[in-house]
């Protein structure tokens, strides 16, 4: 038996994983399925090949195929293509395309006026990369057919259960410990702990050290923004300069018109799963509304929504993915974790198992680098 811990993308993903193939599974989360405290709530995430990175290139394909079988065995829409924008110096276009091109992605590499033409709704300045594929999944929806389908499987789902810590048995296996007077202990043969920004408190009453690298958390906000014409078809987009901002059709969290979800990258404010405050910071929302004012003319400037979210970063914003005795750490968030989201799942379920092939970026005790993926 596989217990796993935390039930946003990683957890929902892992469960679902292990009950389709057949393997017993006992899914923990400390809160309703669905929850808006962690980094999985929002109807949008960008899924994009483009990366400085080929690692994640790769990645991204791998994850492709599993979306589409996610997909077909919940029977439910997660991922739509609309193509994907790079732009901006900082963003370094010719490099990722570079990438791409190796990677035998399919991209264009256009001059501003080129991408003006074709994408009247955004200021360039300078060069431009398209890949056609790429696009938005829809998180509230694949954490929700993901435990749903879990549970289908055979799966048990406890719900409002938190873990209060585990012991490792010295004659294999693991025992966790719950707050759930119904359910105080889960006996399991390993356990995977997707316990997202709240992995640095329960890591240390794991019952085996657990050597994290540094984690960061931080508060990140978004913002919505209505298209002034409905019908547009807005593609997805990451642009650097002095500023990191992406963005993407927002879904049902922009509201009943449609509308654009932008926000930084890296402008987050540390703080810890237990102590965020929740509240949208007002700086972010001068900086990001002042930037879409500028660059985004097919945007009314005013942001129509806002929300807050965490991000638990590594140094190198490399995941980690590894295991110590009967325990897998699965926390592939830094901000871009949830276009891998099933096979995240696969690879921890694998982790879990025992069958995995450990990725030495992704290792526990890996030397930290500081150059992020891109
Ligand atoms: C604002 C924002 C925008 C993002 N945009 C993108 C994007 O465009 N593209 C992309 O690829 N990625 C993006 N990401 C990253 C992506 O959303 C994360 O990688 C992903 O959501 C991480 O999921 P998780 O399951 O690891 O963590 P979480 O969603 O936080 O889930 C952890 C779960 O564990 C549960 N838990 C914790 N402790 C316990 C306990 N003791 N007992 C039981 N349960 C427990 C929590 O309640 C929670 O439900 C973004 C993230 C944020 C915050």
């Amino acid at each position: 038996m596989i217990a796993v811990i935390g039930a946003g993308l990683m957890g929902a993903a892992t469960a679902w994983r292990l009950a389709r193939d057949g393997h017993e599974t006992t899914l923990i989360e400390a809160f309703a399925i669905g929850h808006r405290r962690g980094s999985s709530h929002g109807t949008s995430r960008i899924y994009r090949r483009a990366y400085a990175d080929p690692l994640y290139t790769r990645l991204a394909g791998q994850a492709r195929q599993l979306w589409h079988e996610l997909e077909d065995d919940t029977g439910a829409h997660l991922l739509r293509l609309t193509g994907a924008l790079d732009f901006g110096a900082g963003r370094d276009p010719q490099g990722i395309a570079a990438n791409l091109a190796e990677a035998g992605v399919p991209h264009e590499l256009m001059t501003a006026s080129q991408a003006s033409e074709r994408w009247p709704q955004f200021r360039f300045t300078g060069p431009v990369l398209h890949h056609p594929d790429a696009g938005t999944v829809n998180a509230d929806a694949t954490v929700a057919a993901a435990t749903r389908r879990a549970a289908e499987l055979g799966a048990r789902v406890l719900s409002g259960v938190r873990v209060t810590g585990a012991d490792v048995l010295p004659q294999g296996g693991v025992v966790v410990r719950t707050d759930d007077p119904e359910t105080p202990e889960v006996r399991a043969d390993a356990v995977v702990v997707a316990a997202g920004p709240w992995l640095p408190d329960l890591a240390a009453r794991l019952g085996v050290p657990v050597p994290l690298p540094p984690l960061r958390v931080t508060q990140q906000q978004v913002f919505h923004f209505r298209q002034r014409d409905p019908a547009a078809r807005w593609p997805v987009f990451v642009h650097q300069e002095r500023l990191s901002l992406y963005g993407l059709p927002s879904g049902a969290d922009g509201g009943p018109a449609p509308a654009v979800k932008v926000a930084q990258h890296n402008a987050g404010t540390p703080t810890t799963a237990r102590t965020r405050s929740g509240v949208v910071d007002p700086v972010s929302r001068d900086v990001v509304t002042a930037w879409v004012a500028r660059t985004l003319p097919g945007l009314e400037p005013a942001p129509v929504a806002e929300a807050s979210c965490l991000y638990t970063l590594t140094p190198d914003e490399d995941f980690i993915l590894d295991r110590v005795g009967p325990v897998v750490i699965a926390s592939p968030c830094s901000g871009h974790g949830a276009k891998f989201t099933p096979l995240i799942g696969r690879i921890a379920a694998d982790l879990a198992l025992g069958r995995a092939e450990l990725h030495p970026r992704f290792a526990l005790g890996r030397p930290i680098r500081t150059a992020a993926p891109g």
